[in-house]
């Protein structure tokens, strides 16, 4: 059984030694010039939620099956990844809605890799999948690769896709998620520009549902600037603890509306110029997220270059918004509103709606920090089915000899988040199941 892998992110890692160890001769395609995809900036919580009710609360668009399935083999997936010398950092999230554990990135990379190349696996690094190639009957029988060296291409029993969807591509971002409404940053590696994702509807794959959805954060907008190891230390997570207004002046979402703030973060991609403000006053930025400070979360944005406002009052901080281009009037009125319907007790009553924890802004400093959304991965995708074998779109049937993992597989988390890191180990492990046994 020849299986190759196209993308060496964890998802392609994960799938690779699985299909080793279960006899297989791999073939590992990396488009860049290292593996570990995204892996390697992020903070390694491999997690999911702690019930199928909360999951289905949390992401309630998103595919019961699979969602079902990272439940149920998470634990074991974990178990298998720590067996293989995958450093735990930490045996809990932190969130009473989740379980899971904190995984040290890049040595869990260099285990994976290590033990691929120990079992026979073959890594092509700066080798890229530029299609899939089928037989007269539909089949996948191979793939096109595009290196330094040329075109070329491979036999395979069995293709799994596990390149990473297609955050990377402002054309694929633009056509499913903001829609012309401008372009969004891009909180991740460059690489995953929808390569797997087009070949696999070129042969016929079908799409899932929640295309027009994106897992990100909002970041300080530019002119900050900062590398891509920075990504989870900028990241602006005190929605909860801010009032978010458009360039309009206009509060524009629920800050706090969910736990991850996603909700916050895709709304924002909807505003003129995708672009906000959070504004938060001197009782906000002594507020804790997770391990750091709202006050701290603003100075990085300050040192990495954000546009940051002070000011001793609510009106002189609009002044101030005013002579950036934002509705300043606006900007003082939406502030009035949401204090006075925070000390009347019905914030929940404005329009959008606040859900709790809602504080005045009324102590100084007044602060705004101009932020854009950023697209960390895709949540929509191609559809799977539990054995993450990829669906036909002609009669919704196994494409044969076709499988995806990780942020290709489609449709898990409509509506919410979960955990992108799950996602890779548990679709991984099972797509190098399947493609083993090539049960298409
Ligand atoms: C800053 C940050 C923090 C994060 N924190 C967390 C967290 O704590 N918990 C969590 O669950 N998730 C987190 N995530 C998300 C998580 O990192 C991703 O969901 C996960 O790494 C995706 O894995 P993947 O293998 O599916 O895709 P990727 O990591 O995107 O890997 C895809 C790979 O495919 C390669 N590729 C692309 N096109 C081709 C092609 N044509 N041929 C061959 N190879 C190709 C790419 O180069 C890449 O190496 C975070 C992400 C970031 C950026």
């Amino acid at each position: 059984m020849r299986v190759t892998v196209a993308g060496g992110g964890l998802a392609g890692l994960v799938a690779a030694r699985r299909a080793l160890e279960l006899g297989a001769r791999v073939t590992l395609l990396e488009k860049g010039d290292r593996l570990g995809g995204s892996f390697v900036y992020s903070s390694g919580y491999i997690w999911t939620y702690r019930d199928l009710p909360t999951f289905r609360s949390e992401a309630p668009g998103g595919d019961f099956a699979l969602q079902r399935l990272i439940l149920d083999r998470l634990a074991p997936c974990l178990s298998w990844l720590e067996e293989l010398g995958a450093p735990v950092l930490i045996r809990e999230t932190g969130n009473p809605l989740t379980t899971g554990a904190r995984f040290a990135p890049r040595p869990t990379v260099a285990a994976l890799s290590e033990e691929i190349a120990a079992s026979g696996g073959r890594v092509c690094l700066g080798a890229a999948l530029a299609g899939l190639v089928q037989d007269a009957r539909g089949r996948v029988t191979g793939v096109r690769v595009l290196s330094d060296e040329g075109r070329r291409t491979e036999e395979a029993d069995a293709v799994i896709l596990a390149s990473g969807g297609f955050a990377a591509s402002p054309e694929l971002v633009g056509r499913y998620i903001t829609q012309g409404r401008g372009r969004m940053l891009l909180r991740a590696h460059a690489w995953s520009t929808g390569d797997g994702f087009l070949a696999a509807l070129a042969a016929g794959a079908l799409e899932s549902t929640g295309l027009d959805e994106f897992y990100g954060r909002n970041l300080p907008a530019p002119p900050a600037a900062f590398p891509a190891e920075r990504f989870v230390e900028v990241s602006q997570l005190y929605g909860r603890y801010a009032v978010a207004l458009n360039q309009r002046g206009e509060r524009y979402a629920d800050e706090a509306a969910d736990w991850s703030e996603t909700a916050l973060t895709r709304a924002t991609a909807h505003q003129p110029g995708l672009r906000a403000w959070y504004i938060v006053d001197g009782a906000g930025l002594r507020r804790r997220v997770r391990e750091r400070t709202v006050g701290e979360m603003v100075a990085t944005a300050r040192e990495v270059g954000g546009t940051v406002l002070e000011a001793g009052t609510v009106a002189e901080l609009a002044r101030k918004l005013g002579e950036t281009g934002v509705s300043g009037d606006r900007a003082l009125q939406s502030l009035d509103e949401y204090n006075a319907a925070v000390a009347a007790g019905s914030a929940a009553e404005l329009s959008p709606p606040r859900s709790e924890p809602s504080a005045p802004v009324t102590t100084q400093p007044f602060v705004a920090v101009e932020v854009a959304p950023a697209i960390t991965h895709t949540i929509g995708g191609l559809a799977v089915d539990e054995g993450c074998r990829v669906l036909r779109r002609s009669d919704g049937l196994p494409l044969p000899g076709l499988y995806a993992a990780g942020v290709e597989v489609g449709g898990v988390s409509v509506g919410g988040y979960t955990s992108g890191l799950a996602a890779a180990v548990v679709f991984g492990h099972r797509a190098a199941e399947s493609a083993s046994q090539n049960v298409s």
